[in-house]
């Protein structure tokens, strides 16, 4: 185990600490980033690990570019495949760069299945796991995201939540309040400090389209997007909307497999880079989305955000920012576009979302504390 050399233990650099970092999906690689950079400014040794979940330059090597992420030190090339077999696939591939780099702490982030197998395989090895977005719920069962987020939880030893109902649904749970951290949002933090540099190459000038003046969508839950019978109403909602003003739709691939029906007037493109997307998403007129990240970030842009879904794990959106779940019904979500139109919400920000989320967890694993954490567990606790 690393020792903590220096006092106060929040200034001290942490030379014997070794920490991988584990990244696979689209939406972990921003999270990653500011993770990897706070831990590293304390003197920790990182090892960045790409399960290669997502691999294409579209769905991966773009975000590494674009956000200046080094080259992972590990790729497990896992590669698509169903839920059980790339969960399988992740934690065989992961064992093994868990002996040999012999790390004092794993950290995943976010909810895929990576996070999932990742944490399983790290906590069994018997070294520290931090989960980077515990606590979320949805408490919709039916989303694999679910599952992955609660036994994530359930293994990790560092519990660090973006917003005040995470801590709340990880206190009923029976955590301890040693292992709960309320940091803020890394997602954020990357928002931040790209924005600028976004917003300075303007938006895609092959969409031909005006700040202020368009719609955009993300859509690639499962519950979206696997059955024609769902995704094809609300195609024809955004043709509908595509009337008023442009629709802008970066297609996912999961989506794409789908999408039988392109429906008239909707700008489709490929999956889109950060700055191009994050800039679309900040002169957006309206946002609609089923993706956790683009709810977080249209709060605080304070752009108006419609989620087409039935609930969401980041309520905080809702009663702190722009966001408002709408369900996936077409005359609803023409509803709510028409009314944010009319009357967009008020731009709010959550406490915490600042920008500095990364430095707070870097400041959590290095204190004197982390090093002698009890590896006990919530059930381990009389309740
Ligand atoms: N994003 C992007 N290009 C796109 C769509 C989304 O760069 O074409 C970014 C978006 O800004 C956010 C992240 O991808 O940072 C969200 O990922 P995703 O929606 O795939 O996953 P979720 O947040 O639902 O887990």
């Amino acid at each position: 185990m690393y020792e903590v050399q220096g006092v106060p233990g929040h200034d001290a650099t942490v030379p014997g600490m070794r920490v991988i970092c584990v990244a696979g999906a689209r939406p972990n690689f921003m999270k990653v980033k500011p993770v990897l950079d706070a831990l590293e400014a304390r003197g920790v040794e990182t090892v960045l690990v790409h399960t290669e979940q997502h691999y294409d330059d579209a769905m991966s090597a773009i975000f590494f570019d674009e956000l200046g992420i080094r080259e992972p030190d590990r790729s497990l090339g896992v590669g698509s495949a169903s839920q059980a077999e790339q969960t399988a696939r992740v934690m065989t591939a992961f064992e093994p760069v868990v002996a040999e780099v012999a790390p004092d702490a794993v950290l995943v982030v976010g909810d895929v299945n990576s996070t999932m197998a990742c944490a399983l395989v790290a906590a069994k090895s018997g070294c520290l796991v931090g989960h980077v977005e515990a606590g979320l719920r949805s408490r919709d069962w039916s989303m694999p995201e679910e599952i992955n987020r609660v036994v994530t939880d359930r293994v990790s030893d560092f519990l660090f939540a973006t917003s005040p109902d995470a801590v709340e649904n990880l206190q009923a749970e029976g955590y301890r309040a040693d292992q709960i951290h309320l940091v803020g949002n890394v997602m954020v933090d990357t928002l931040l400090a790209n924005l600028p540099r976004a917003q300075a190459r303007g938006l895609p000038k092959s969409l031909d389209i005006e700040s202020g003046g368009y719609a955009l969508v993300t859509l690639h839950r499962p519950a979206n997007v696997d059955d024609p019978a769902t995704l094809n109403p609300i195609m024809a909602a955004l043709a509908e909307i595509a009337q008023r003003c442009p629709v802008v739709f970066p297609v996912h691939p999961r989506t794409r497999a789908q999408l039988t029906a392109a429906a008239l007037g909707v700008l489709l493109t490929e999956p889109l880079g950060y700055l191009d997307f994050i800039a679309l998403e900040a002169a957006a007129r309206v946002v609609l989305t089923d993706s956790g990240g683009v709810q977080e970030e249209t709060t605080v842009l304070g752009v108006p955000c419609l989620t087409l879904r039935d609930n969401t794990e980041r309520p905080i959106t809702v009663t702190e920012g722009t966001n408002r779940v709408v369900g996936r019904d077409p005359q609803a979500v023409l509803r709510a576009t028409w009314d944010v139109f009319e009357r967009p919400p008020p731009a709010r920000k959550p406490a915490l979302w600042d920008g500095h989320a990364g430095q707070r967890i870097a400041e959590v694993l290095t204190a004197p504390a982390a090093a002698a954490q009890s590896r006990l567990r919530p059930t381990d606790v009389t309740r």
